[in-house]
């Protein structure tokens, strides 16, 4: 057992923690960084994409070494319903740049990368150790670790919990709420192996091109949810993900609806053939703004999936898991740098900076949506609706086109009524503002 004391403890070397790692020992402080798995990334599951921006603000180099798969040119939108698909989709040669925004990346091999980085920055780094309670002192001050392996309490003056969604340790400790089902969505992935020239043909890409598909309607039979594949080099991650209190309500099981999704006549032709090697479950924090747990008090503070920071409309997860664990570790150090104490009243500073950042503003924005998409006739009715609409419009039976602009206002009159209709959009409006 370590008898030392560290500057900072950090719990998990997901994307929040290793952002917080490393930016803690970049500038000298004296960390230590637990992970439960075999190595960082080993219990990780994700899309997934990868946003540059945030990593840039660690490691402006990145490109020239991180396992990245494919830069991202193009974005579909599907909304199914059982036999059709009505889409949005922006491609552009613009995104073909020098620096790519996004790119898609498989994780365990990614939080390899980062984590290398964050023990080549000075951090000291230990893995196949879980974290199995916080030890605070007689005023509930966090001033440790105890994990499962032999020996005393690990002392740090503030432990930095980046444990993922379940935010057991915290709310063991007392400090926070579970996370109710109500906010979390339960999400399945599996990996397609394709030769890669066959990927290319099928997406329409040349050399590290990438598409990115999210959609959405009758796949998840009701329930609030979406699905996505995302193009790797030689394979396609494909998901699906809904509310755990949908699955608990409904029965559903996650696999059942992945070979719905992967047997709907938009998705399997894109799948034929392949070779499937993984199936990883997972779950997301999807509470949004009002899910936010307290983030810091005395010796602690709380980064990423533990602390909800998922933009579940944009998809975005780990960018803001990087972005909370940069600006947890700054905060540490500028009270480090100042002599003071790591008390809860210093670490509040964290909280302000990141209200000033897309993170909290991000979620803020869509404080509302959550409470808006239990309205499951968004996934029901509506795609219903599109797709007739659609097929409708485009089947050409010699019928007026008039006769059939009004054949499809009748369908969503008589599908929803004019209440219905009316409270739907001011519902969604509220969710989006
Ligand atoms: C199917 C799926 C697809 C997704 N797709 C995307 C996407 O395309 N783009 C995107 O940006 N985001 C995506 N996300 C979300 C993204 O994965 C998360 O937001 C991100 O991983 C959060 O990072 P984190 O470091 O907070 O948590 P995690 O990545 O969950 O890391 C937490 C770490 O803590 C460790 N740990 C937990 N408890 C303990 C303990 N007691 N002791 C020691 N170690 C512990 C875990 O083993 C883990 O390594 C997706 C998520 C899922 C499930």
């Amino acid at each position: 057992m370590i008898e030392e004391r560290f500057d900072a403890i950090v719990v998990g070397a997901g994307p929040a923690g290793n952002a917080c790692a490393l930016t803690l020992a970049q500038r000298g402080l004296k960390v230590l960084q637990l992970e439960r798995g075999e190595y960082p990334g080993s219990k990780n599951v994700q899309g997934a994409i990868l946003y540059s921006d945030a990593l840039e603000q660690l490691i402006p180099d990145f490109r020239e070494d991180a396992p990245l798969e494919r830069h991202i040119i193009e974005q579909r939108l599907w909304m199914m319903d059982d036999r059709s698909t009505t889409a949005m989709q922006y491609r552009s040669d613009d995104f073909n740049e020098e620096k790519p925004n996004r790119y898609t990346i498989i994780r365990a091999q990614f939080d390899k990368w980062f984590s290398k980085r964050v023990q080549a920055a000075g951090a000291l780094v230990i893995c196949e150790t879980t974290v199995t309670e916080l030890v605070q002192d007689d005023n509930g001050r966090v001033i440790g670790v105890r994990t499962d392996r032999e020996g005393g309490f690990i002392k740090a003056d503030v432990v930095v919990l980046a444990e993922g969604v379940n935010g057991l340790l915290g709310a063991r400790a007392g400090l926070r709420e579970v996370p109710a089902p109500k906010t979390v969505a339960l999400a399945v992935k599996e990996m397609h192996f394709l030769p890669q020239e066959t990927i290319e043909s099928r997406f329409n890409l040349k050399g590290d091109e990438g598409v990115v598909i999210e959609a959405a309607g009758t796949i998840t039979n009701g329930m609030t949810g979406t699905a996505f594949i995302y193009t790797n080099k030689e394979s396609l991650a494909v998901g699906i993900g809904c509310l755990i209190s949908d699955f608990a309500e409904t029965g559903e099981t996650p696999y059942g609806l992945l070979e719905r999704f992967k047997s709907h006549p938009s998705a399997m032709p894109l799948l034929m053939g392949s070779e499937v090697k993984e199936y990883a479950a997972h779950m997301i924090p999807e509470g949004g703004y009002r899910a936010i747990p307290k983030l810091f008090g005395d010796g602690w503070l709380v980064v990423g999936d533990a602390g909800q920071f998922v933009n579940a409309v944009h998809r975005e997860g780990s960018n803001l898991a990087m972005t909370t664990g940069r600006i947890a570790a700054e905060t540490i150090a500028q009270i480090k740098t100042r002599r003071d104490p790591m008390t809860a009243e210093n670490l509040s500073v964290y909280k302000k900076k990141l209200d000033q950042s897309f993170v909290m503003k991000d979620l803020k924005k869509y404080k509302n949506l959550p409470h808006a998409l239990e309205n499951k006739h968004l996934f029901t009715t509506y795609p219903q609706l599109l797709s007739s609409a659609m097929q409708t419009w485009f089947r050409v039976d010699g019928v007026d086109k008039k006769a059939k602009e009004n054949a499809i206002v009748k369908s969503f009159f008589s599908a929803r009524r004019f209440t219905g209709l009316l409270s739907d959009a001011l519902s969604m409006a509220r969710g989006w503002r």
